[in-house]
C-alpha cells in the first residue's frame, strides 16, 4: 500500500468515528490542533517551574480571560424579542429582525438563520420543530430527508410546497439536533407568532410534539392533537385559525406503520381546505 493511500485510508477511519461518535458538523472554518496547543502549554508550565520544584504543585496556567458576552438573556432577550416583533410589518422585516436578533443562544452554535419557505400569503402554514443538519447548512426549512417527505404528504393532497408556507418553532438548528427548551421556543415564539399574523392563513399545521404542544398550548400528546381541530389565536390576528397536528414527518421517516393514520390525518386536511 502506498503511503498516500494509508494516508487516506486512515483519515477516513477517522471521520468514521467522528461520525459514530455523533460529531456530524464543522464548527470552525479552520481546524485546530489541540494536542500543539496543549504541548505548548506543557512546554510554558515546564519553564515556569523553579528547578526541583514538584510538578503536580505547581499552579496551573491562568485561564485566558473570558470573552464579554453581550448577548441578552432570560427576560430581557424575551422583551427585546417582544419589541423587535412587534415593530415587523412584513415577512422582510421579520428577517431582517431576526437576523439582528442575539437573545436566542442557538444562533451562536448554527450556521444559518432558517425563517420560513414558501407562499407569504398561504392558506395554509405549516410549523415544525427545529432546523436539523441539512437546514442549518441550507438556510431553509425542512430541505432533508423530513422536508422530502413532508414534500410527497403535501403533494399526496393536491398540495405543492410553493402554495403553502413552511417555518418552525425555533429558527436555529439546535445542537446534535436535541428538542429545543422552553427557554429557547418562548424567545422564538414572538417571531412567530408576528409570522403567523402576517400571513393570516385559515388552516395551521403543526408537525410533532413540540411545535404541537407550543402551538395548541396543550400537555397532550401528538397522538391525542392530531386527527381534530382546534382553535388557534394569538394577540396579532383577528379571529381564530383553525389548527391540527400531525406526526412529524422525521418520526413517520422511523415510524412507517403510523403513515396509515397520516394518510387519514391528511384527508382532513384536504377536506378542510377545500372549505375555504
Ligand atoms: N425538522 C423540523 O422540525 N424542521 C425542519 O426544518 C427540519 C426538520
Amino acid at each position: 500500500m502506498t503511503g498516500k493511500l494509508a494516508l487516506e485510508r486512515e483519515i477516513v477511519a477517522t471521520l468514521n468515528w467522528y461520525l459514530a461518535a455523533g460529531v456530524d458538523e464543522c464548527v470552525g472554518e479552520e481546524p485546530v490542533d489541540r494536542y500543539a496547543e496543549s504541548q505548548v502549554r506543557r512546554t510554558a508550565v515546564a519553564a515556569e517551574r523553579p528547578a526541583g520544584s514538584v510538578p503536580g504543585a505547581q499552579k496551573p496556567p491562568a485561564m485566558p480571560p473570558k470573552r464579554r458576552d453581550d448577548r441578552p438573556r432570560g427576560e430581557e432577550a424575551l422583551r427585546s424579542a417582544l419589541e423587535a416583533a412587534s415593530s415587523c410589518e412584513t415577512i422582510e422585516d421579520l428577517k431582517t429582525a431576526l437576523d439582528a436578533f442575539e437573545g436566542c443562544p442557538l444562533k451562536a452554535m448554527a450556521n444559518s438563520t432558517v425563517f420560513a419557505d414558501g407562499d407569504a400569503k398561504a392558506k395554509v402554514v405549516l410549523v415544525g420543530e427545529a432546523p436539523g443538519a441539512e437546514e442549518d447548512r441550507r438556510g431553509r426549512p425542512f430541505c432533508g430527508p423530513s422536508g422530502r417527505l413532508l414534500n410527497a404528504m403535501l403533494a399526496s393532497i393536491g398540495l405543492d410546497r410553493g402554495d403553502v408556507l413552511i417555518t418552525n418553532t425555533v429558527f436555529w438548528r439546535p445542537p446534535g439536533n436535541r428538542t429545543p427548551s422552553n427557554a429557547e421556543t418562548a424567545v422564538c415564539l414572538p417571531f412567530l407568532e408576528k409570522l403567523i399574523a402576517i400571513v393570516n392563513p385559515r388552516i395551521l399545521i403543526a408537525l410533532g410534539g413540540p411545535a404541537a404542544k407550543e402551538l395548541l398550548g396543550s400537555k397532550e400528546s401528538v397522538s391525542k392533537l392530531r386527527g381534530r381541530w382546534h382553535d388557534y389565536a394569538n394577540p396579532g390576528l383577528s379571529r381564530p385559525i383553525a389548527a391540527t397536528a400531525l406526526y412529524h414527518p422525521a418520526y413517520l421517516l422511523r415510524t412507517p406503520t403510523q403513515k396509515r393514520r397520516t394518510w387519514a390525518d391528511l384527508l382532513k386536511i384536504k377536506q378542510k381546505i377545500s372549505e375555504y
